[in-house]
Parts: C-alpha cells; structure tokens; sequence
C-alpha cells in the first residue's frame, strides 16, 4: 500500500471546519482518483467529469467542492439525480453538513425537492444546497424559479443516463442552466461511459476516468461448480445445491458475506429467493433469526398487507430478500436497510436495482445474460448494464475483494462471456434526443420559458446540447421544424413573421410539464365531452394520454369481461371506440386504457391493495406509479379546463384527483387529507362517527384513541392539524403516552 504519498484531506484548500466533518467520518487521506480531480483544479471553477466506479469517492469530490462553494464564495449549489430515492440518498449524504456556519452568518442549509412540477418552490431561495431530480430542475426552470440566477454549481450525478429515454431532459437542464449562468460550474459524475471524454469535451471540463476501487473487484464465469477470473484464478465451490445461483449464493453466507443475485424477471426474483431461503434458513444463527423476525414484522405493518407482502415477511424470516419494482416503496426501503446491516443475507433483485441506490454485496450474481425484448426475443443484455450490475460486488470497509460472476452452461459461452462483458468495454453512449417525443415537449418549454422567440433561436438553444456537440445541430433542425408546425397546428405557439412564441394554452402546458400530445389529448376529449360524464370518463380521458404509466395490459382470461365492460360503459368514454376488426392495435391499445382506468376506478373505491393484485395482476409499486400520474394528470386536466373556458369539468376533476392520491372515497377526502391518517385510518374514523373535520375538532384526544388503530402519538398529531381545545393534564399525559408507545410514522420516502 502506498498510502503514505497520498494527498492529505488537511491539505485541501477548504475551510478547517469541512476537513473537521470529514475526519469526523474517518477520512484522512483522498483516494487516487480524488486526488487526480482536486489536483485537476476542481476546487478552483474548473469544470469536472468523474467516471471511476461506484464507492471510488466521486460524491466526497462533489461534497468538497459544494461546501468550498458556499463557505467561501457564497455560491448555491444544486444536485441533480435521475430518482427520487437517489435524491433521498444524497440529501442525507449532505445533512452532514448541515450544523457549519456561513462566514456571513447563519448556518449551511441543505433542502431536497422532488414532487410537484408546478411550483418555482420559492421556498428554496433561503437553501444553499439543493438536491433535485432531473425533472424537478427541468420543471423549475420553466417555472422560472429566481433563485436558479444565483446557483453557482451544478452536480450531474449518472451522467451516463444521457443515453436513456429520459437522457434528453438531463441534456435540456445542463445547457439550460450553462445558458442562464454561463460561469456556472459543472461536476458530472458516472461509473460508467466509456466515451467519458465527449461528455468531458461537450461540457468543456476537465476528465477523471479510472479504474480505481476501494475494494478490488474479481469479475469471472461460472462453469460447472467453478468460476474461472478474468485474471486466470480459480474459485472451487463445495457443491451444496445443483442451481448454480443457490451454490454460490450458499458459499458466499458460508463464508461470512452477502450475495446479490440479478435475474431478469420479477417472477424469477421471487422464486429463485424462495429457493434460496430453504437452505439458507438452516445456517442462520438464533440472534439473526430473531432480528430477521423483526423484520418480517416490519413488513407486515409497514403498509396494507398483500400476498406480496407476505411472501416477503416469509423469506425475511429465512434471511433472504427480493427487490423489484412491483414491491412499494417502503418495502423496497427495509430490503436495502437491511441488507446493507448485513442481517438479510442474499438478496434476488432485476436489474433496475443496478440502475438506482447503492447497495454492494461481496458477490455479485448475474443470473441470465439475456433479457427478453418485446419483438426481438432473447437479446443479451448490453456491457454497460452489466457492468453496472458488477460494480455492485465488494463491500468497503467489509469486504477484501468483491465478486462479480456470469453464468454458463458450456465451454464456448464461457469464452464469449469472458471475451464480450468481462474483458469488454461498455458502449458508447448516444444522445436520444432526436425523437419527436422529446423535442415536442423541449422546445415548447424553451419558447414558453421565453428562451428563445425564433426558429433560429430554438435552433442555437439545441446547438448547445450533447447531442449537438456529438452529431452537429443540423439534422435536429427539420424535426425541429415539425415539432414548431404541430405546436402552431394545435394552438400552443403563435407564429407572427419570425418571431414564435407561446400562447396561453402553450405557457400552461409547458408549466404543468406534461407532454403537448397529451395536452391537445385533453384539449379535444373536454370539448367534445361525453354523452354520461362519470368518473370513468376522465379516469379514461388520462389513461389514454401518451403520459399516463405504467398501463396495464389485460391477459387472455381478462378479455370477456373487458369487452363487456366497455360496452356497458360506451356513452362514458370520451374519445371514439376503435373497432375491433378495422384496426385491431387500436383497439388493444384501448383495452389496456380501459383496464388501467377500471383499476384507479376499483382504487378509488377502497379496493384493498390485495385484491388489486389478486384481481389485476397489478402490484403494489406499479399502482403507486399509477395513481401518482393519473393523480398529477387529473390535476392538468382541471388546470387546462380553467384555461381552455372548461370550467365545468374542473370540480369533477379535483374530486377525483384527490381521490386518486389517498385512494377513497369521496366522503373520505377531508379525514385523508390529514397527514399521518391514510385512506385505512380514515375510514375507521369515519365508522367511529367522525366525518369532518370539526368532528374531529370536537374530539378529544381520550375519544380519539378508542377509534382502532390510532395511537397516542396520532391522537396528538390529528388534533395538531385540526385544532380543537384540549386541556393541559390530557396533553401532558399524552404526550407521556406517546413516548412510551413506539408507533412507527413512515417518512415520506416510504410512500413514495
Ligand atoms: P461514489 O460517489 O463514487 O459512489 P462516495 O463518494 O459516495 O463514492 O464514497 C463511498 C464511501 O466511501 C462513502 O461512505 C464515503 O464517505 C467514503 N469515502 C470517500 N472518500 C473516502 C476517502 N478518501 N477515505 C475514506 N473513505 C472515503
């Protein structure tokens, strides 16, 4: 070890109370690529790319630099993430912090935003650090917001998300920001690209790409009960189940670590844990299974139980764990708590967990190589994705290596495993901006946020972007052009010799940051009406806008009833029926709309999340996706009906946007909107007789906990937010009663 020519964290050029805060946290010296960012002069303005893999240091750069930023410059910094729960992550990250005082006064302020896309948050003005999704950023720059005039650095975290679907807004924010401020500062960080240096050129910044980890990473192939490493060793495993997932998953517990099997379904996740769990339950220790019981207890309580839920809290039990998209978020919370405590010990997971927080494992699975492509087939999975995945292998601080191994069935896949993923480079990436899909929805927003006022303009905006700088702005302009004739064809642009500018509609659309398809959608749907307005019909209305996500497709055995359903229902919708002979894609795509609005409608009719599962098929995680967009595209729908002079549909329309978000009926909307109560408890309080909130007012805190499942703390709380007298012996014995009755609140992650 080299350690002693390291640079010293004493020797950065930062105030002592930073360097205090970090050796607080055990750090000392800076890890070679640190090393070589600060000697880049990152700490004096220079623009930064870091690609070096994951647990390398690239977010201590970026703390670093966004505290030299506002100690000594008296800077705002924001961070940008591609998820709400890497926000989460970061924004702790930076709470640290959080207790060291400006020169000026007053002591750093750290804030996080990430929901509601149609604010300027004015709020943030007062925050020096602020962590934001990509999207939220895109929305505050069309909203406006003045504080952005003062921001001084921009972190781009996952920068390698440019080659995705959403890669486009993340190009449209930077050059965004670097065009309102053009002395911005800008650190962008990945663990993967290998075309790091046209990102690096494309922001004029200074690169950092390097191989260095903090705990070495062994990546190798598994072939009949051995792997063989990309550096030639060998790895012989006592063979304790035939699957060779469960194998290496046993060895790597034998052996005092944890593994993290990717496989490429959400079926497959739970049944290769459940196969795992069996074995693995008989070599957990009395204090682990104690503790793993606790957890599955967790589970249990932590949201409305279902067979998925159960299935969870069983495995748990046993010391193993899935983790996929169809699992709420505060279930996806726990499985990474505790699997990072070390208490879950192997943990099966699809790949999108590769994609978001960071969670190591000693040893890292890659179950399946190929991933099944609608239209294709079987395809293998790109070198990026799986590099991705493997960098997941190795804990620091508790691990010596990490592993990271690939599966085959012969000789010759071994050699192109070997050959394609471990010795290969991942790919490029590409800007995806050229789509008519995203260019619609930008360019309405830079001639909205009046950014640009011509087509040349428009054009000049998109020459800064990556996509630009990688191909030349030219081919954008004939898309470009298009997209502005839509705009003007549906009214959100007017178009006066040269100069192009947003009409009302337009500005409006632009705001609400919805995509101007589904706009002119809900535009023509208002005013053509239906022959029955129900709830159905707007439910439909936004199931059928291209923004609506997931949808859920209708299964064989669903198709009668579907189709029954729709003709009893046809005088509801407001669009036309396609036929079912005449254009058969039509009509499919209509289904899926048909059976995604009977699954919000079945939501807003206190269905319990079991059943939505048994019933739908759909899970817990898909349904919160889809009642959180159905629920902000109601809330478009009555903000462009106000617009648009269709004031009638716009009490409907919040009724229902509500009613959406909690998932209740309408006499529930008032209890609901009480924090902490949820649609359970407010119909428990409901039945117990209290229906308004003046009920509630009336009520004391004695007569509030006698309604099941509300507890001293709750109690208290309600009648915080509702008012009401209570005397001062009842609050004091309250409160004592709350502190002595653990009742869990679930932050605001969890409902996410
Ligand atoms: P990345 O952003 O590359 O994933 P982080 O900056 O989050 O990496 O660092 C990973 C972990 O290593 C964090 O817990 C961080 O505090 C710690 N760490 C970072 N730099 C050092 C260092 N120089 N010495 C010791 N620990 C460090």
């Amino acid at each position: 070890m080299l350690s002693w020519c390291r640079l010293r964290v004493d020797e950065l050029p930062v105030p002592e109370a930073v360097k205090e805060v970090l050796r607080r946290s055990g750090i000392v010296e800076l890890y070679p690529p640190q090393e070589k960012a600060f000697g880049m002069g990152v700490l004096e303005g220079r623009n930064l790319v870091m690609v070096t893999p994951t647990a390398s240091g690239k977010t201590l750069v970026a703390e670093v630099c966004a505290l030299k930023h506002v100690l000594e410059l008296g800077g705002k910094v924001v961070y940008l993430t591609p998820l709400r729960a890497l926000a989460s992550e970061k924004y702790e990250t930076f709470l640290k912090y959080a207790d060291l005082e400006k020169p000026g006064g007053g002591r750093v302020k750290v804030a996080i935003s990430t929901g509601d896309y149609d604010s300027s948050d004015p709020w943030l003005e007062a925050y020096d650090i602020i962590v934001l999704t990509n999207e939220k950023m895109d929305s505050l720059l069309r909203h406006g917001a003045k504080w952005i005039d003062d921001v001084t650095l921009v972190v781009a975290d996952e920068v390698h998300l440019i080659g995705t679907d959403r890669g486009p807004t993340l190009e449209v924010v930077l050059a965004r920001l670097r065009q309102v401020r053009p002395d911005v500062q800008i650190i962008a960080l990945s663990a993967t690209v290998s075309n790091a240096e046209d990102i690096a050129d494309w922001l004029d910044a200074e690169l950092v790409k390097s191989e260095w980890r903090p705990v070495e990473l062994k990546e190798g192939v598994y072939l009949r009960g051995r792997v063989v490493f990309g550096d030639g060793s060998t790895w012989e495993l006592r063979r304790v189940h035939r699957r060779p997932e469960v194998n290496i998953a046993l060895n790597t517990v034998s052996e005092g670590g944890q593994a993290l099997v990717f496989v490429e379904s959400r079926r497959r996740a739970e049944s290769m844990a459940r196969e795992i769990s069996r074995p693995l339950s008989a070599m957990l220790t009395d204090e682990d299974r104690a503790a793993l019981e606790e957890v599955a207890r967790e589970v249990l309580e932590a949201s409305e139980r279902t067979r998925l839920s159960e299935e969870l809290a069983s495995l748990i039990s046993r010391g193993a764990a899935f983790h996929h998209a169809g699992l709420g978020g505060a279930h996806r919370k726990i499985v990474e708590d505790r699997f990072r405590e070390g208490l879950i010990k192997v943990l099966t997971a699809t790949p999108t967990l590769a994609a978001g927080v960071n969670l190591p494992a000693r040893v890292v699975v890659v179950s399946s190589y190929r991933r099944y492509e609608p239209g294709y087939g079987m395809y293998p999975i790109s070198v990026l994705e799986y590099k991705q995945m493997a960098g997941r292998g190795g804990r620091p601080q508790y691990d010596e290596v990490g592993y990271a191994i690939l599966l085959a069935k012969t000789e010759d896949e071994m050699d192109f495993l070997m050959e394609h993923y471990i010795l290969g480079r991942p790919e490029r990436i590409y800007s995806r901006l050229a789509s008519e899909a995203a260019l619609r929805s930008h360019v309405l927003s830079v001639v909205a946020s009046g950014f640009a006022h011509t087509l040349q303009g428009i054009l000049d905006f998109f020459g800064k972007t990556f996509y630009a700088y990688y191909y030349d702005v030219k081919p954008l302009g004939a898309l470009i052009d298009a997209v502005v004739r839509f705009l003007w064809r549906e009214d959100l642009v007017k178009i006066e010799g040269d100069y192009v500018s947003a009409t009302r509609f337009g500005r409006r659309v632009s705001e609400l940051y919805i995509d101007p398809l589904s706009a002119v959608i809900i535009r023509d749907c208002l005013q053509r009406g239906a022959e029955e307005l129900t709830d159905l019909s707007l439910l439909h209305l936004v199931c059928h806008t291209p923004d609506m996500s997931p949808k859920f497709r209708p299964d064989r055995g669903e198709y009668e009833e579907l189709l029954f359903f729709v003709e009893e229902h046809r005088g509801e919708f407001m669009t036309d029926v396609p036929s079912e002979i005449m254009n058969r894609i039509a009509f499919e795509e209509f289904l899926s709309e048909v059976k995604t609005a009977m699954v919000l409608k079945a939501w807003i009719e206190e269905t319990p999340e079991n059943d939505l599962l048994e019933k739908f098929g759909v899970q817990p995680g898909d349904r919160y996706r889809a009642t959180s967009n159905a629920e902000w595209l109601l809330y478009a729908v009555g903000e462009l009906a106000k617009v648009l002079g269709f004031k009638q549909y716009v009490p409907l329309a919040d009724r229902l946007r509500l009613r959406v978000k909690h998932g209740i009926r309408e006499e529930l909307i008032p209890l609901a909107s009480i924090k902490g109560v949820g649609r359970v408890r407010a119909r428990l309080l409901y039945r117990a007789g209290y229906k308004t909130l003046t009920d509630l007012k009336r009520a004391s805190l004695r007569d509030l906990i006698r309604v099941p499942s509300i507890g001293p703390r709750l109690a208290l709380a309600i009648k915080e937010q509702v008012g009401g007298l209570v005397s001062k012996e009842e609050l004091e014995e309250f409160r004592r009663m709350a502190e002595k009755f653990e009742q869990r609140s679930l932050s605001e992650y969890y409902e996410e």
